[in-house]
């Protein structure tokens, strides 16, 4: 690889307009001196990206995205400097001097070029086949003619053939000099576990796959046999996300700007046809069910999505899961039924362009339309299946963010289902207030997360400091902790001894519930800044502790009660992550196996509603349930395996109890575990210790009192003395009606 010249590169940075550059991925609207888009770095549904001619350079309101031609076309398309200074180069027709490059820059030549080139390489080795070898031309190219595919498309969508020799590809890659590596990595050839090399895609016909820029990123291939899988892909790789990327996209791209509308469809296949037949603005999302990220590359280039369905059931079925999809994303959606029997290949090879524009436009229908029509299929008057309807057609309105258009689809709702234009618009209402309401719950959460993440921080930086003077890093915490109790209790004096044997039963009992529960949640408020913030019943028993200078005075209490803080910030982020991964996963599961039983078993539409509401209620119940189950269970099986036999044994005997103790009778006979009125007896364990320490300073007190009294006869130290004891006997009065009160929480 050489690198650009010096001299090259200023004619580059003179020439590349930004209005032009950014055209090829946003489509950009005049804006007062300016043009203004869809931010291609961010997800959002109103522009904020602008761009100025005048300065060269662009920038997102929003996420702050931006700059020249260069860095937008390196960020855009994940390029390096110099990969996008070429880019730029071919697009102006710019002539490249360059010069060898450092084997320093060869070294930093990225992954990514290596994959894109070796892609590059596999695409022309697969056209030459196709166009220059006999298998080729009479095994390939002959299954494309008989399919209808013109000269013409083959070029523009490149399409080759793989030989059906195993090791075709890896064979002329080598003789090139390319790194197996790259062959393995991009998915272009296989490694069998005893060692055997062969070609993916061999003895199929090739479907390049480009990025929006036009870079192979991928292929698909379609076998001629009848008994294998129909079409082989590409695997997933550091080019390639499949749920990123469109078929046909950058063939399709100025012709969805020209038209202001995209159309959408399943197969390769398709897409070529509908091109052939003159109807560029095509693309497929090739097999699997549209995503979020495939809807946000469609938004940046119109606001208008047309999607053609087989009439199939599977179809059907299909649009209905995608349009509430492309209406939360602000898209403005038409959808299109082909006579029973066609798809979009067949349709379009068996009539004119004309006629295939004319069926389109004549026939594709906004969603209402089409929801009414599939809801209230000869149905229209069954009140049941007339609520269904426009249950769900209101559910389709309440997620469009554009509150003009929505009004225009509630008047739309009205008229089709002839029902009072003012019920739709409050039932709309209705359900997008309770969408807000659960995103907001959402948000909070993870707002109370970032927070909670910060007091982790700070533990942690608590943590660090403590060890800091420490010169082995790598102690074990407990013994750590251990070793500072026993330092400071190496001279442990009587009354300290006598101060510990009083308050044991208080400690343990706050440590107990500090190993049982400490992270599960004890409180959500909000802080000064507006926050919400969750506090775990370890921080809370832990702030009480700080605020009033105390400490745990047994040592293997002590050791404990550290621990299961130090827990928060280390160790238990990445266990819950790693549970709460695997349970979304079941989750997921048993949604779509009760979703699956519910299909095949339901009596009517209105059972299969009722019954999936009920499926993801006791779903979400068990998620809640494990998750909660779990994050009690975590501490105690850390310190219950503690290295240290004092500590473990203790700890050991601080759950045993855990599930006979303290269950209290409600009149509803529900039993309520301590777990579940946490807000109320850990506050009251505070408390309780406390309490105990302030009668154990009573107690001090008196026996000093006595001594001055009997010993010295000091009238005035007494007089202080008896003062002293009238503040404690005062606080404890208070800490009592405290106690007696319903407790409350902290500020
Ligand atoms: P053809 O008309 O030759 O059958 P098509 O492109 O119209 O091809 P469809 O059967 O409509 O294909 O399937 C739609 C898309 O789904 C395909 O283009 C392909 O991307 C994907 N697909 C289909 N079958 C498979 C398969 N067995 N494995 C992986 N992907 C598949
Ligand atoms: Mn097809």
């Amino acid at each position: 690889m050489k690198k650009i010249d010096r001299e090259t590169v200023q004619r580059i940075l003179d020439v590349a307009d930004i209005v032009d550059v950014v055209s090829d991925f946003v489509s950009l609207k005049r804006r007062g001196a300016g043009y203004l888009g869809l931010c291609p770095f961010h997800n959002e549904r109103t522009p904020s990206f602008s761009v100025s001619k005048s300065k060269n350079i662009c920038k997102c309101f929003s996420c702050g995205k931006g700059g020249s031609p260069v860095n937008f076309i390196m960020e855009h398309e994940q390029m390096t400097y110099q990969e996008a200074l070429r880019y730029l180069a071919a697009k102006y027709n710019i002539e490249i001097k360059e010069h060898e490059m450092t084997d320093e820059e060869r070294e930093r030549e990225t992954e990514r070029a290596s994959l894109l080139a070796v892609n590059e390489f596999a695409l022309r080795h697969f056209e030459t086949n196709l166009h220059d070898t006999d298998d080729g031309r009479n095994i390939g190219m002959t299954y494309l003619q008989q399919r209808g595919v013109s000269e013409a498309m083959i070029k523009r969508f490149r399409l080759g053939y793989a030989l059906e020799r195993s090791t075709a590809l890896y064979d002329e890659a080598m003789r090139k000099g390319y790194n197996e590596k790259y062959l393995f990595d991009t998915g272009l050839c296989i490694r069998t576990d005893t060692g055997r090399v062969y070609d993916r895609f061999k003895g199929r016909v090739i479907f390049p796959v480009f990025s929006v820029s036009g870079k192979v990123i991928a292929f698909g291939g379609r076998t001629l046999k009848k008994d294998l899988a129909k079409y082989v892909n590409s695997p997933e790789s550091a080019i390639y996300t499949k749920s990123n990327e469109l078929y046909g996209l950058y063939q399709a791209k100025q012709a969805i700007v020209k038209h202001n509308k995209c159309i959408l469809v399943e197969g390769y296949l398709d897409v070529i046809s509908m091109h052939q037949s003159g109807i560029e603005n095509v693309v497929a999302s090739s097999g699997t069910s549209l995503t979020d990220g495939q809807i946000r590359l469609i938004h940046r280039f119109t606001d208008n999505v047309t999607v053609i369905y087989d009439g199939d059931a599977a179809g059907i079925k299909a649009s209905l899961r995608g349009i509430d999809m492309l209406l939360r994303e602000g898209l403005n959606i038409k959808v299109l039924l082909l006579p029973d029997g066609d798809d979009p290949d067949s349709f379009a090879q068996s009539h004119t362009s004309t006629q295939v524009e004319e069926y389109i436009s004549a026939n594709e229908v906004d969603f209402i339309q089409f929801k009414t029509g599939i809801l209230l299929q000869g149905l229209e008057n069954d009140p049941i299946a007339r609520a269904r309807a426009i249950g769900d057609i209101v559910q389709s309105i309440s997620v469009i963010p554009d509150a003009v258009t929505a009004n225009i689809y509630i008047k739309e709702c009205s008229r089709r289902l002839d029902i009072d234009e003012r019920v739709v618009a409050l039932e709309v209402e209705k359900r997008r207030k309770a969408q807000a309401e659960k995103d907001a719950i959402t948000a909070r959460q993870e707002r109370a997360r970032k927070s909670l993440g910060d007091v982790q921080n700070a533990t942690e930086q608590l943590v660090k400091g403590d060890a800091k003077g420490d010169d082995e890093a790598d102690v074990e915490p407990f013994s750590a902790v251990e070793a500072v109790a026993v330092a400071s209790g190496a001279e442990t004096s009587k009354e300290e001894t006598g101060y510990r044997r009083f308050m044991y039963r208080y400690e343990s009992t706050l440590v107990k519930y500090m190993l049982r529960y400490g992270l599960l949640t004890l409180a959500e408020m909000v802080d000064e800044n507006g926050n919400a913030v969750t506090i775990s019943v370890a921080d809370y028993i832990r702030s009480e502790l700080e605020r009033d200078d105390m400490e745990i005075a047994d040592p293997v209490l002590g050791s404990i009660y550290r621990a299961v803080l130090s827990l928060q910030s280390d160790g238990w982020p990445a266990a819950e992550q790693d549970f709460r991964e695997r349970l979304l996963q079941e989750r997921d599961a048993s949604i779509e196996a009760g979703e699956a039983e519910i299909r095949a078993t339901a009596s009517d539409l209105s059972d299969i509603e009722r019954r999936e509401k009920e499926l993801r209620a006791s779903v979400d119940e068990k998620y809640m349930r494990d998750m909660r189950e779990y994050t009690m269970i975590y501490p105690e099986r850390v310190i219950c395996s503690s290295p240290d036999d004092a500590v473990r044994k203790m700890g050991m005997e601080l759950v045993a109890e855990r599930h006979v103790l303290s269950k209290v009778f409600t009149k509803y006979t529900h039993v309520i575990t301590d777990d579940e009125r946490l807000p109320d007896i850990v506050p009251r364990a505070v408390l309780e210790y406390k309490d105990a320490m302030l009668e154990w300073q009573i107690q001090q007190l008196n026996r000093e009192i006595k001594e001055a009294f009997g010993v010295n006869n000091n009238e005035k130290h007494c007089m202080e003395l008896m003062s002293r004891l009238g503040e404690l006997h005062a606080l404890r009065r208070d800490m009592a009606t405290y106690l007696g009160e319903r407790i409350i929480l902290p500020r």
